[in-house]
């Protein structure tokens, strides 16, 4: 192989190495974003919350309805027991048990609402829970194929890298020191350019005869445009 067809897969080397960086660079904040799925951990806790609410709700009304059912069963059999003989007495008794039906049908009226209430917040949790399981099991799955796609990476970086190793001493040491020197100044990318009809392949400028001779005769030169080394 000759140092310009050498330079040309060190290149490429260089190029898969910067993109392969690139990528892990994206796995690495996408494998930590999981904002999605703690938004549906959010909205499932605070539905969970609501029914707790909900449920409270409906046993507080069903215990003051018992408290008051049970008053007016009390009301009730005095009044009825025939042990009660003043007037005033009866009628106050007569007066307790009214409002305490009507009591009654009041938190009768609360309680169905409470319960009408409480399913509707149980299906939205039901709702939520289906939700986060969802989100989950993506989360789940996307981690497992980021995480392969990782491993591969390292592998085809770890193989790039040891061909890197063994292919730069081949080149000639002044040619390296350009190459190093030009992607350092450049900050990676692309630095070698093909003459192609006397024509760079990067930047499209026509290069002078001296320069195609150089080319040609494989000698250090650079594009007039672009500043990239020219090679064949
Ligand atoms: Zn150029």
């Amino acid at each position: 192989m000759t140092w310009p067809q050498m330079l040309s897969h060190l290149q490429e080397i260089d190029l898969e190495l910067e993109r392969i960086a690139a990528r892990q660079k994206e796995i690495t904040i996408e494998i930590q974003d999981n904002t999605e799925l703690e938004n549906t951990r959010k909205i499932l806790k605070q539905r969970q919350e609501e029914a707790t609410q909900a449920r409270q709700a409906q046993e507080t009304l069903e215990f003051e309805n018992e408290r008051t059912g049970s008053k007016l069963k009390q009301a009730d059999t005095k009044l009825y027991s025939g042990q009660v003989h003043n007037a005033r007495e009866v009628a106050d008794l007569h007066a307790k048990v009214n409002s305490l039906k009507h009591r009654r049908e009041q938190l009768e009226e609360q309680l169905l609402d409470a319960m009408i209430e409480r399913e509707a917040v149980d299906e939205q949790v039901q709702e939520a829970q289906q939700q986060f399981t969802t989100a989950e099991e993506a989360w789940q799955e996307r981690q497992t194929t980021l995480q392969e796609e990782q491993e591969q990476l390292k592998t085809r970086s770890r193989t790039l890298t040891e061909e890197r190793t063994a292919l730069t001493p081949q080149l000639p040491p002044h040619i390296t020191n350009s190459y190093e020197y030009l992607r350092k100044r450049m900050e990676g990318g692309i630095v070698v350019a093909h003459l192609k009809n006397q024509v760079c392949s990067v930047c499209g400028l026509e290069t002078r005869l001296a320069i195609q001779q150089k080319v040609r005769n494989q000698e250090e030169t650079y594009c007039d445009g672009c500043g990239c080394l020219l090679i064949k």
